[in-house]
């Protein structure tokens, strides 16, 4: 009979007792190293019941590190996709970060009338500047964009239709879907119209005594060539007010100014969505526009005073840290300059490919002669300006192996892989870490 290796395992209490281990426990808390020495004989129990080649002290050691690294930690994106979701969209401006640390520190004003001593609204943040950079009457900033479209349809259309085109029906990523969300609502979701070609005259029949809501989403993500026909928000917002309901447009992206000069066109800035003249327009913090997350809405003094009193509204609040990064940015708008200068995801959107080209030759330096100097395009992500194409420098690597070598670097640096190659586009690898990058490939 034999008997089973998992039995001679070591019990936690003469794990911890061994030397080492009492050490570990000088600089780290009692329950990490516990929790630690258990994923160690775990582990170790997977494996048949064989101790680690390591020994258990080195194991021990090496699990209190993988357990003590937090789970969201920077990493430098080296794909050149400039808003990507995955990595978390918008680096902030030193201004938003500057903010949100001072708030974060102590007190603040948030829900707090300084001059009366009185209790305020933390939905007057933000207000006035986004009524000066946007044209419109009035403005409130909640947590994201689903969020706001949510509260804008459950404020203006709950127990009613919202009607949209199908052309619009958009998945927005995370597989989440935008006939979902209004659906959530409590809005019926009148869907008019064909995939490719929708019509006033579509609009026009699903008008019924129970509509609230015409619904424009602007398609982010991507394009619609060929035999194509939509509605234009002006005209879908003229509709609505004849009949006395209101329009709402899910604009996505939030671009506060024009970026044609440097070739990229076709995304309505927000100014041009509140010229339509439509009652809300929903956009995102930290799209195009640069900020943390959160979610705009922009629109007539009706519509907004619906969406305070709705009890979604509390549902899916801003934070404060949220509110003080947005308000420093939308500040730096008020010269657009500055904002090109200090934002981060316009700085990156503009570069000129001559800048992009010295920061990849600089990674070249890194990679001796494995490494080519490629020329190539960068995206601009997050559901923005589909299809757009700017021109970028790449460093390209033979070895696609490398890929997950850089992701377990510290910091980690995720790349692109075409083929059999590894490439880093220099266009979102910040000047500042160019020298970890390059230390990262020398290893
Ligand atoms: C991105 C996007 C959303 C969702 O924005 P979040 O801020 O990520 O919630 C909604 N609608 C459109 C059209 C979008 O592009």
């Amino acid at each position: 009979m034999t008997t089973d290796p998992r039995r001679q395992l070591p019990s936690i209490d003469a794990l911890l007792a061994a030397p080492a281990v009492t050490q570990l426990l000088a600089t780290h808390p009692r329950a990490l190293v516990v929790k630690a020495a258990r994923a160690a004989v775990d582990e170790a129990r997977v494996n048949g019941g064989t101790a680690p080649a390591e020994g258990w002290d080195a194991a021990v050691r090496a699990a209190v590190v993988r357990l003590a690294v937090p789970s969201l930690a920077p990493v430098i994106n080296a794909t050149g996709v400039v808003l990507h979701t995955n990595l978390g969209r918008a680096p902030l401006a030193a201004a938003a970060i500057a903010a949100i640390t001072r708030v974060a520190q102590g007190y603040s004003a948030l829900e707090y009338d300084l001059g009366r001593g009185t209790r305020g609204s933390r939905h007057a943040i933000c207000r006035d500047l986004l009524v000066e950079l946007t044209g419109a009457a009035d403005a409130m900033v909640v947590n994201n964009a689903a969020g706001a479209l949510l509260l804008a349809l459950s404020a203006l259309a709950r127990g009613g239709d919202a009607i949209v085109s199908r052309g619009e029906l958009v998945e927005i990523g995370g597989s989440f879907r935008i006939p979902d969300i209004m659906a959530r609502s409590g809005a019926r979701v009148v869907e008019v119209g064909t995939t490719n070609r929708t019509h006033p005259h579509d609009y026009d029949r699903a008008l019924t005594a129970d509509s609230r809501v015409l619904l424009k989403v602007h398609r982010s993500n991507f394009q619609v060539t060929g035999f194509t026909a939509d509605v234009a928000v002006v005209e879908l917002a003229e509709m609505a007010h004849g009949r006395g309901i209101a329009c709402v447009y899910d604009l996505g992206s939030g671009l506060l100014m024009n970026l044609s000069r440097w070739g990229l066109s076709g995304e309505p800035t927000v100014p041009e969505a509140v010229a339509t003249g439509a009652d809300l327009v929903v956009f995102s913090g930290d799209k195009l526009l640069g900020g943390p997350q959160a979610g705009i809405l922009v629109g007539s003094e009706a519509a907004l005073a619906a969406c305070r009193a709705d009890p979604i509204a509390r549902t899916v609040r801003a934070d404060k840290l949220t509110l003080a990064g947005l308000e420093a940015t939308l500040a730096l708008y008020r010269d657009h300059e500055t904002a090109r200068r200090e934002i981060p995801v316009l700085r990156m959107l503009t570069e000129d490919p001559e800048g992009v080209k010295r920061r990849a030759n600089a990674l070249l330096q890194g990679v001796g002669a494995s490494g080519e100097l490629i020329e190539g395009d960068s995206e601009v992500g997050g559901g923005s300006f589909p299809g757009a194409k700017m021109k970028t420098w790449l460093v390209g690597l033979p070895d696609e192996s490398l890929a997950e070598r850089l992701r377990a670097n510290d910091p980690p640096i995720i790349a692109r892989i075409a083929g059999s190659r590894v490439l880093l586009d220099a266009r979102t690898i910040f000047p500042e870490q160019v020298d970890t990058v390059v230390s990262a490939l020398r290893e």
